[in-house]
């Protein structure tokens, strides 16, 4: 079997093949750092940070590089809103980019270079385009020539002619055209700068992607990514100023992910739905957050909203049920009865597993679609939840080993998006509600929601012994508004998600 992918240089799926066998060089367009990332920002970042995953479990060795843009009139203009350093206001906005990378389970690029640690790489390509005859120097600014490179508008599909009515609205007279754009900007009063061939002065923002690519990838290289807003100018730019520069193609293959909508409409302040990921985290797991994510195709518009983190909070204990009924059952193994379950049943989930990931990988082999390939999972979810009602797993440890190869599968699977299924992590098991209604009913005082349920279950055990049934049923009420209900089985009682799938 093979990967196809979606190439928007050719328009169409391919085969991929990257250009050494079993290593795949890769390079994403990083931050630029002025501000907090927003969740449409977040999605690109998790659409690629899905498809390296996915390359490393198909046994590819993945160089990851994505660039932190550090230096740049948006940072600048910040600087000076807020009286400080350029260089101190991009330090900040680093480490919260980090963190919050971080926050959502996205792994670190294996490098991550900064503009402003490339700079003498930038003004090496920058003479390279120059003394090549496709960059010109005016006042301090190098510009790029646009008629030089032939090739302009093959990644967006435009012609140069037709790109050229739009540019001479904006016309700035000391460029030979309309169309070309800055590779070095000459540095005015106040802003961050570095000595140049040219003069002080510091990089144009296309130039640094490929100066990084080129000196940590090579040249011509497999992937390139980044949002579908990037394709122009800035991806057709960096082919530009690249295949200028070297004669020879830039990026093999190039991926697109689509955008990002709220409540159904572009994001933006004024429209009062401009969401940053760090507020969402605050209030949904990262695993919930990708489950929402993961359910569109990366190429497709993604609509997000509270609406759809409730939903994909409740998908996301479903995937859960099974994991923890399984780990409940072995941690009572020596207290239940055993019931007979016919011998065939373990092939039948043995089989479950295997078809799970045959099609997990047929999905994801189809340009990373992700939302059949979590549709495979459910239906594994399915299956482990008919098993365990069957044949009483619940009640039964001795069978529940039967099931220990689909739940390896359903962890592995989950693993490649990226999901953390960890049980007994604490996080994304119960909601943090759970622990003021085990303060109220229980007098419950700590943090860890696994032990606030416990605290539950004990205090309705007493009451059912008091026959105190008001006391009982509240406790039984406040789990049910979690979504969750108690069940009572043999060797005692226990709380598992309330939705049967
Ligand atoms: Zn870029």
């Amino acid at each position: 079997m093979t990967i196809r992918v979606y190439n928007t240089l050719s328009r169409g799926k391919q085969e991929f093949t990257p250009r050494e066998p079993g290593v795949v060089a890769m390079y994403v367009c990083g931050p630029t750092v002025y501000n907090h990332i927003h969740i449409g920002n977040a999605r690109t970042f998790l659409t690629f940070d899905v498809i390296r995953r996915y390359l490393e479990y198909r046994g590819f060795a993945v160089r990851f590089v994505q660039n932190i843009t550090d230096v740049d009139d948006k940072i600048i203009a910040r600087a000076n809103e807020e009286g400080r350093d350029a260089a101190a206001v991009a330090a900040d906005y680093t480490l919260a980019f980090r963190q919050a990378m971080d926050a959502l389970d996205i792994a670190p690029p294996t490098v991550q270079p900064k503009a402003t640690e490339t700079i003498p790489q930038m003004i090496d390509m920058v003479s390279r385009l120059v003394s090549g005859g496709h960059a010109y120097v005016v006042d301090g600014d190098v510009y790029f020539s646009v008629r030089s490179f032939p090739g302009y508008g093959k990644l967006s599909g435009r012609n140069v002619d037709e790109l050229e009515v739009g540019a001479r609205v904006d016309v700035d007279e000391r460029k030979q055209d309309p169309l070309d754009f800055a590779l070095w900007k000459a540095a005015k009063p106040g802003e961050p700068h570095w000595a140049s061939p040219w003069g002080e002065g510091r990089p144009g923002w296309h130039l640094e992607c490929s100066v990084m690519s080129e000196a940590e990838l090579g040249i011509t290289f497999d992937i390139h990514g980044g949002a579908s807003d990037l394709i122009f100018p800035h991806h057709e730019n960096e082919i530009a100023q690249s295949e200028a520069a070297t004669g020879r193609p830039f990026v093999r293959y190039w991926l697109h992910g689509g955008l990002l909508q709220v409540n159904a409409e572009k994001m933006s302040k004024s429209l009062g739905n401009f969401m940053l990921l760090k507020d969402v985290l605050e209030h949904y797991p990262a695993p919930v957050v990708r489950l929402l994510m993961l359910q569109t195709h990366y190429r497709s518009p993604l609509d997000f909203s509270v609406d759809r983190l409730d939903e994909a909070s409740r998908a996301y204990e479903r995937l859960l049920t099974p994991l923890r009924n399984l780990e409940w059952a072995k941690r009572n193994r020596s207290v239940v009865a055993e019931i007979q379950a016919p011998a065939e049943t373990e092939s039948l989930v043995a089989d479950a597993a295997a078809q799970t990931r045959d099609a997990f990988v047929e999905a994801m082999d189809d340009d990373f679609n992700t939302a059949g390939a979590l549709a495979a999972v459910f239906d594994l979810v399915r299956t482990m939840n008919g098993f365990m009602e069957r044949y009483g797993i619940g009640n039964n440890a001795r069978y529940a080993g039967r099931l220990d190869g689909a739940a390896d599968a359903l962890r592995e699977l989950l693993g490649v998006l990226g999901i953390d299924a960890g049980t007994r992590s604490g996080r994304g098991e119960y909601p943090p509600e759970v622990l003021e209604i085990a303060r109220d009913l229980a007098g419950y005082v700590g943090t860890d929601t696994e032990a606030a349920v416990e605290a539950l279950l004990s205090a309705r055990a007493v009451a059912r012994t008091e026959r105190n049934w008001p006391a009982a049923d509240a406790v039984r009420d406040g789990i049910a508004a979690l979504g969750f209900a108690i069940e009572d089985t043999p060797s005692g009682s226990r709380v598992v998600y309330r939705s049967g799938s």
